[in-house]
């Protein structure tokens, strides 16, 4: 069976009615007198019940599935442990699996600053350390994964991330201090969707940095103003090549990174940021990289 992104059955939302969405009169989700926080609560308890019933279910096509995919790579002469991002040979599982002392690391130094613990709440904090971990996982997949600093650690989220199994053994350097006092300022690019300057290539004497804050966009331009204060260079990544993506430009901490990290390994920006971005972004991308007739495109390491 399909699933939808959050990982209900697709086709209907537990929340919905026989028949309806949320907003049907039968719904208990829509009756007025609840509150948000009893909506809230009400939505959680029904997707917690329509989990309990259903998880067996789902288990058992999972496995089903598997064995059919299992079956099908056989049949087709291919090696289901090569092909299966868990199978014994699969590359990018031995890769995750490889001592940190045999790691090969890429001479390009990337930092998460983490100096914005003040402005996050706990729900955000929670959110951050997933896309961190999400960037860790994604670095180790890279034959020569990018060096990884995590700068000017705030309290809670050290708290909650050096609380993840196996942290301690992250091949990553943390550091209490932050990026200006560790890095000339002048390899420092910050990288930022407001800035003037399009990011074109990765070069390997300049440290990226990538803001560590989830905000939702409600401290607009945070990270700019900071890099101007501090004379650092910024740049933005050329979303432009996706040249129907209009909505959002700001992206998550995890989808930055694994642009960089695909970047370090390939050549097309637009391969790269449709490997990261989720389609429904840039439903028509058409446009291709670089475009000679925009001149607001500056080389980053001009
Ligand atoms: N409200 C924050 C955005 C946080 S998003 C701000 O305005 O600074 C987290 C980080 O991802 C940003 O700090 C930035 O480093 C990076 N980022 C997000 N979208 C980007 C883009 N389009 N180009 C370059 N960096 C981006």
């Amino acid at each position: 069976m399909s699933s939808t992104q959050d990982g209900y059955p697709s086709g209907r939302n537990p929340d919905e009615g026989e028949e309806g969405t949320l907003c049907d009169r039968e719904s208990p989700l829509s009756a007025k007198r609840l509150s948000k926080a009893e909506k809230k609560q009400l939505r959680q308890a029904l997707r917690e019940a329509h989990w309990k019933t259903h998880a067996p279910k789902e288990r058992e096509n999972r496995r089903r599935n598997r064995s059919a995919r299992i079956s099908a790579m056989k049949a087709a002469g291919k090696d289901p442990s090569v092909e299966l991002p868990t199978g014994k040979k699969n590359i990018f599982y031995l890769r995750k699996k490889r001592p940190v002392d045999q790691i090969v690391f890429s001479n390009i130094r990337v930092v998460i600053d983490l100096s914005f613990d003040h402005l996050m709440n706990d729900r955000a904090i929670n959110s951050l350390v997933t896309q961190v971990s999400q960037c860790y996982a994604t670095n180790r997949k890279l034959e020569c994964p990018l060096q990884l600093h995590l700068t000017g650690f705030g309290q809670r989220f050290q708290q909650k991330i050096t609380s993840l199994d196996g942290f301690e053994k992250w091949a990553i350097k943390t550091h209490s201090e932050s990026y200006l006092d560790l890095f000339p300022r002048s390899d420092l690019v910050y990288l930022c969707d407001g800035s003037e300057n399009v990011l074109r290539t990765l070069e390997a004497d300049k440290v990226y940095v990538i803001g560590g804050l989830v905000d939702h966009n409600q401290h607009k331009g945070i990270c700019y103003n900071l890099a101007l204060e501090n004379h650092i260079e910024t740049a933005r990544l050329p979303l432009e090549v996706l040249s129907e993506m209009k909505a959002c430009k700001v992206l998550t901490v995890n989808q930055v990174f694994q642009i960089l990290s695909d970047m370090s390994v390939k050549t097309d920006w637009k391969e790269c940021l449709q490997l990261a971005i989720p389609k429904r972004k840039y439903p028509n991308s058409v446009q291709s990289y670089p475009n000679p007739e925009k001149k607001s495109e500056v080389h980053v390491d001009t």
